[in-house]
């Protein structure tokens, strides 16, 4: 590993440069394949470890250079392109992903499909060498700034729910796409729903076999799991979002190294152990010994989340595994979230019934409570609602765990062999 941070060192000094524009350093970290290094070499990685790659990104911000691009693009559809995809596809996808050319969004939950996803309804029915799309996606974050989407849909209802989809690629600027922001409780609209009428796409942008989308699905939700989960170490994400819509590409790229940006995911939110037990030192709260006892437990989960990830690596150098590891990292997360929010509240008090919508709101809240971190206090309080929902929540992890991992016998059911057609379903 010491190779690698020398030679990145070394890449960094003769190449960073803030006057690049982000594209253009975008482009060289990319194509130098420092964006996303645990790729395969022939999809623009280096084939390193989780660890290793979390080392390279935080060695790029010590440096004080912009961070590879973020988002569901380098997080979601890199790897499982790079995993299902032929190499025309990583060339024409990954290519443009590592370099932050193009955003993405996961076009996956439906209103009637989320625990449940195999039973979406959203279909693609083959046109010549085109498929044209009709359906209703909901929860799509990230939607209204990507210029393509992952897209699972219906390719053949007379087979079993699990048999009959497929995986695309789609544009996201096309007249069949209605993309219509959700706001949320926090006051932001990271998510959208998503109308699909006769959308199109080709079929050089399926990604795996016709009929084998649930394989490559599951590919995504596990690489989902594993970038959510508690343990890995995070480096900064980068301030400036890819793709076309943003408007960022074009920019300075040095304009965004101070801004760290404060996105979706809960990116936003690491680091926080740190930031409450100073908090509670300069509140006093310290001194109340149930506070004390709740931020050694949350400084205990980060710890076993951290000795966790270094168990797998070593493991994984002997060709062994941890099952379940992405489902585990993925609960203990959304447990130090619940914390967190229950600490911070209980830290700063009354003052957390207090919320500011708006950056006006936010200086005016400040003021009148004194104290400049309760907003950061109540957007986590409001925010902790999420991670134990997205990428599959707590409940259905355990299902997997139970199921996959533990060899429990499966939920009782009649829907893994009946053709979807034939399937009982919602409105
Ligand atoms: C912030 C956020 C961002 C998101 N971003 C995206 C995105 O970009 N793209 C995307 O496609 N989706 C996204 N989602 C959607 C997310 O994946 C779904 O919300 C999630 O899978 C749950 O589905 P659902 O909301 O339909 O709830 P449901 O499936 O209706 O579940 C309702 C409740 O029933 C429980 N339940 C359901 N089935 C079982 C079972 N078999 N056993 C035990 N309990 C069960 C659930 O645990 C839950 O408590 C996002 C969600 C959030 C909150």
């Amino acid at each position: 590993m010491a190779d690698v941070i020398d030679e990145l060192q070394a890449w960094l000094d003769e190449n960073w440069d803030p006057d690049l524009t982000v594209a253009e350093w975008w482009e060289q970290l990319g194509l130098a394949g420092w964006s996303a290094p645990s790729l395969p070499e022939n999809a623009y990685g280096r084939g390193l470890p989780r660890n290793d790659a979390v080392r390279v990104a935080e060695t790029i911000g010590e440096h004080g250079a912009l961070p590879a691009p973020g988002g569901l693009g380098l997080l979601l559809a890199a790897p499982t392109i790079a995993t299902h995809g032929t190499q025309e596809q990583i060339d024409r996808y990954v290519r443009k992903i590592v370099t932050g050319q193009e955003a993405w969004c996961q076009l996956f939950s439906e209103p009637v499909a989320g625990s449940d996803l195999a039973g979406l309804q959203s279909r693609a029915v083959q046109d010549g060498d085109e498929w044209i799309v009709n359906g209703q996606k909901v929860w799509t974050s990230g939607g209204h700034y990507a210029d393509l989407g992952m897209l699972i849909a219906r390719t053949n209802s007379d087979a079993p729910k699990h048999q009959g989809i497929s995986y695309f690629a789609i544009d996201m600027h096309q007249p069949g796409m209605d993309i219509r922001p959700l706001k949320e409780m926090t006051g932001r609209a990271l998510f959208n729903e998503v109308f699909m009428t006769d959308a199109r796409t080709t079929t050089d942008a399926l990604i795996g076999d016709k009929n084998n989308g649930w394989a490559v699905a599951n590919t995504t939700l596990a690489f989902e799991r594993a970038g959510l989960g508690s343990g890995g170490g995070h480096a900064a994400t980068s301030a400036a979002l890819p793709g076309t819509v943003a408007g960022h590409l074009d920019k300075r790229a040095g304009d965004f190294v101070q801004n760290r940006r404060s996105g979706g995911g809960g990116a936003q939110f690491r680091g926080a152990g740190k930031m409450l037990r100073e908090l509670a030192k300069s509140t006093g709260a310290i001194d109340d010994p149930t506070v004390r006892q709740d931020l050694m437990r949350l400084h205990t989960l980060q710890e076993i989340g951290r000795m966790q990830t270094l168990r797998l690596k070593a493991l994984k150098a002997k060709g062994e595994d941890i099952p379940g590891f992405g489902n585990i990292g993925k609960l203990s997360m959304s447990d130090m979230m619940r914390l967190q929010r229950d600490l911070g509240l209980r830290i700063i008090g009354a003052g957390g019934m207090l919320h500011a919508y708006d950056s006006a709101g936010k200086a005016r809240l400040d003021e009148a409570t004194g104290q400049p971190f309760n907003g950061f206090i109540t957007e986590l309080a409001l925010f902790a609602q999420a991670p134990p929902i997205y990428g599959g929540t707590d409940q259905v992890q355990r299902n997997i765990i139970g199921e996959r991992v533990l060899g429990l016998p499966k939920d009782p059911g009649f829907d893994r062999a009946t053709p979807f057609s034939e399937l009982p379903k919602n409105a």
